[in-house]
């Protein structure tokens, strides 16, 4: 990639282009092991050594974050009245960062942020039918005939009804005030607005807690608590594209 210096280190998070422009000025920067004092000095990330302050600086096009998104937090690049997700981010100085697709206010899970759109785009893509599996409880008995509606189809307000999901019961039982529960796992195929909630309402049954666990092939990690998150291996990168 051709890129330019000032761009090249502000993107690494050497400063804001003001002062990386500066520092480059004072002779601070080398490329090459050559002061280079261009702002503009267009730079070959892949051949290129570039080293500021004394610290060589590599160039990366991309980054990739798994968040244990925690309810209360919203899906946006940027909100009002919200924290977003990507305040929790806080280590990365990219300004080109966005979560891929989007969990409730109150969703908690797996939400992946990146800048790279060509991957965000092969995943939200209505065609490309990725997975996504969440793990909820449901106020109600979820019972086989459930099973078999998720599994064929359901109309929940929109022109087309729902893929095929596979929904699992994981168990049953009395929250403390008496009411039946569910514990379930749903794997669907689309990413529709509230698609989770809407299912069940569809069969007569409430979503009270919903977590996101896997995304394609990605799974949250279990490590991770809500409110925290890790850069993915590049192997689950790999995995992923
Ligand atoms: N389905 C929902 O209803 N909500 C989400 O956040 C994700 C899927």
């Amino acid at each position: 990639m051709i890129i330019r210096l000032d761009k090249y280190l502000t993107e690494m998070g050497c400063g804001s282009r003001s002062q990386v422009k500066k520092a480059i000025s004072k002779g601070v920067v080398s490329v090459n092991d050559m002061i280079e004092k261009r702002s503009e000095r267009k730079i070959n990330s892949e051949e290129d050594q570039v080293v500021y302050h004394g610290n060589e600086i590599v160039y990366t096009q991309f980054e990739y974050y798994m968040l244990n998104k925690p309810s209360g937090v919203v899906s946006a690049t940027e909100d009002r009245h919200d924290r977003t997700v990507l305040d929790l981010i806080t280590d990365s100085t990219r300004k080109d960062l966005f979560p891929v697709g989007r969990l409730d206010k109150d969703t908690e899970g797996l939400l992946l942020i990146t800048n790279d759109g060509q991957l965000a785009h092969n995943l939200l893509s209505p065609k490309k039918h990725v997975d996504k599996v969440y793990y909820a409880k449901i106020l109600g008995i979820v019972d086989k005939d459930d099973v078999e509606c998720f599994l064929n189809g359901l109309d929940i307000g929109d022109k087309k009804v729902t893929m095929p999901a596979t929904l699992e019961i994981l168990s049953l039982y009395e929250d403390e005030v008496g009411n039946k529960m569910s514990e379930i796992l749903l794997t669907i195929k689309e990413g529709r607005f509230h698609q989770v909630k809407r299912m069940f309402e569809a069969v007569g049954k409430k979503v009270v807690y919903l977590k996101r666990m896997k995304f394609g092939n990605l799974e949250l990690d279990k490590h991770l608590n809500p409110g925290e998150y890790r850069k993915l291996s590049d192997q689950e990168v790999k995995n992923l594209c």
